[in-house]
């Protein structure tokens, strides 16, 4: 197992405090926990963690506060923890920097089910944790866009590099360097918005449902069974509007996400 994953718990409530601990050391993490927003955003900035639990309930500063902090430096994968379920839908209806959330009470397995999720997805290059080899040097880019990843993206054409990059009505998406272009000009995109957007890009015109996005967030290649919240889905809705913000298109008259009432999103038609 990866020796060097590191998780931070920033979470006041010391029995919930510790059920993560416990989860995260048997999932194989290095664990480091804070009582505090401040501590915990320190945390996070010395330990570089992987993953970081954050309570939204605070004693000294909200969640919200902590992972915008957190998100001006580190691009790690936030899961954000709320008490009560009206709580989630208000922190669904911002734009929080989290990647995934949960309710309280939870069971260990939901937790460790969105670890293993977060464990499934490919590392941007460069951001959070290093993805350098061991003597210091970048990857090759042939190793970068090859084998390392091969079978996580199923739309990218594998070997060519200058091909792999997707395109739609003047939007590029590199799978390979992870970035985003609109018209030449790169757009700032969280990894889940990075991968809804690559998920729609690879399948066009057909229907994406919710729950279909959700499973592709989980690295679920397949329906496996695994429990899709109103929650998740909502969550997906969430990271959508944000998603066309940053790229500036109408739902009304979209360039690129077409919402399809009651089912879910596809791509807009080609303009070209
Ligand atoms: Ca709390």
């Amino acid at each position: 197992m990866d020796s060097s994953r590191v998780a931070v718990i920033i979470e006041d409530d010391s029995d919930i405090r510790e059920l993560i601990e416990v989860v995260l050391r048997q999932s194989g993490f290095e664990v480091h926990a804070c009582n505090t927003g401040v501590e915990g955003v320190a945390a996070v900035e010395s330990r570089r963690p992987d993953i970081v639990t954050l309570d939204l309930g605070l004693p000294d500063i909200d969640g919200f506060e902590v992972a915008r902090r957190i998100r001006l430096f580190s691009d790690s994968y936030i899961i954000m923890l709320t008490a009560r379920a009206e709580e989630l839908d208000t922190l669904l209806g911002l734009e929080s920097g989290a990647d995934d959330y949960l309710t309280k009470p939870f069971r260990p397995r939901e937790l460790r089910a969105r670890v293993a999720a977060m464990l499934r997805r490919p590392r941007a290059q460069g951001a959070g944790t290093p993805t350098n080899t061991a003597d210091g040097q970048p990857a090759a880019p042939e190793q970068q866009s090859g084998a390392s990843n091969a079978g996580d993206w199923p739309g990218e054409v594998k070997g060519t590099p200058a091909a792999a990059g997707l395109r739609h009505n003047g939007l590029t998406l590199d799978p390979g360097t992870r970035t985003t272009q609109v018209e030449g000009d790169d757009v700032e995109l969280t990894r889940t918005e990075f991968e809804l957007l690559q998920a729609l890009l690879e399948t066009g015109r057909v229907v994406r449902t919710k729950a279909d996005l959700v499973r592709r967030l989980r690295y679920e290649d397949y329906d496996t069974g695994s429990f899709i919240s109103d929650a998740d889905e909502r969550a997906v809705e969430v990271h959508i509007g944000n998603l066309r913000r940053k790229l500036g298109d109408d739902p009304r008259a979209p360039r690129w996400l077409e919402t399809v009432r009651g089912v879910g999103y596809r791509l807009a038609p080609s303009r070209d």
